[in-house]
């Protein structure tokens, strides 16, 4: 199966990297508008594939996403000094535009993976401008902040990241919500195992684990200019649920009708993801606390989405 990406910098090519590894798709098209980065990483991420999968991988033009069956849209520019986030998002809309136009003359059923970042408003930007179903235009949203808070929840009890079951759901970005009330390690509520294990999980640790979530992107982009690896694998994660139709449970942004009373908003919840997308999403209970701080993040989210003229 094809799949398409478009924007071929540190996360796009991540991205493909990750697939190959992983064996995802049977084909990879690389687009970018810099044709020589796409051919590039092209060839080196195809010269990884006979240490891994037997997966196709090259650069190509809008014309050869021609029945691809996912899209990852990775494209993007980078802030100017001095310049605004809505100003960004502006330009980012402008990219968008020309590239969703592109996609869906040639695979107008691809379901679209948004990795650009503001990711909760380009998902908007992507959805609104493609018109495709909101089911099928899925931001990375906070899948990352998740994988990152069941890798230092894992970490600190001593238990792999697989089996610890929690969520960051809200934005990706500031105001994203680590959910620790119903947070687990196989079936037993996190607080619980931690007590059984001896171990100790204070709120003061509990709040330094959430802030290492959610500033981990500050402390890697300070070591080494920007993150790529980490949400490359996230995006190889929901491709691969797409083309084999799992139908597993991910924290990723789509159009949301209603959060707690916040109308229409691009936010992340824990999804079910298949063949058709997202097909069902999951309201998770949370303590007041949680909600209250869902309901800020989907208002933080609204605030952008509302401001942009599409
Ligand atoms: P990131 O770290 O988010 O991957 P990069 O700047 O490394 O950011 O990558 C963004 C990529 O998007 C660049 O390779 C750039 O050439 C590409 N890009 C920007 N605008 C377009 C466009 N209109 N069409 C295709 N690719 C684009």
């Amino acid at each position: 199966m094809k799949v398409g990406i478009v924007g071929t910098g540190m996360v796009g090519s991540s991205a493909a990297y990750a697939m190959a590894l992983m064996g995802v798709g049977t084909q990879i098209v690389l687009v970018d508008q810099d044709p020589k980065l796409a051919h590039a990483h092209a060839q080196d991420i195809s010269h990884a594939t006979p240490f891994a999968s037997p997966v196709q991988v090259h650069a190509g033009d809008y014309d050869d996403l021609q029945d691809a069956k996912v899209v990852v849209l990775a494209a993007g520019v980078g802030q100017k000094p001095g310049e605004s986030r809505l100003a960004l998002l502006d330009r980012n809309a402008k990219v968008f535009r020309t590239i969703i136009k592109n996609i869906i003359a040639v695979a107008p059923d691809a379901i679209l993976i948004v990795a650009t970042n503001p990711v909760d408003v380009m998902t908007y930007v992507a959805q609104r401008l493609s018109g495709i179903p909101v089911g099928k235009v899925i931001g990375t949203g906070t899948i990352l902040d998740t994988a990152r808070f069941r890798t230092l929840l894992g970490q600190h009890l001593g238990i792999a990241a697989q089996s610890v079951h929690a969520y960051v759901l809200g934005e990706h970005g500031d105001s994203e919500v680590p959910i620790w009330s119903s947070a687990m390690a196989g079936s037993v509520p996190i607080d619980t195992l931690a007590n059984q294990m001896g171990r100790s999980l204070l709120s003061e640790e509990k709040n330094t684990i959430s802030t290492n979530v959610r500033d981990a992107a500050y402390s890697i982009i300070e070591g080494k200019g920007a993150t790529y690896y980490g949400i490359g694998a996230g995006v190889a994660r929901i491709v691969q649920a797409i083309l084999d139709d799992e139908r597993i449970v991910l924290s990723v942004s789509i159009m949301t009708d209603d959060v707690l009373g916040v109308p229409n908003v691009p936010i992340s919840l824990p999804r079910i993801i298949g063949a058709q997308g997202v097909l069902t999403d999951m309201v998770p209970e949370l303590d007041k606390i949680e909600e209250n701080a869902l309901r800020k993040s989907a208002e933080v989210i609204s605030e952008l989405t509302e401001q942009l003229n599409l």
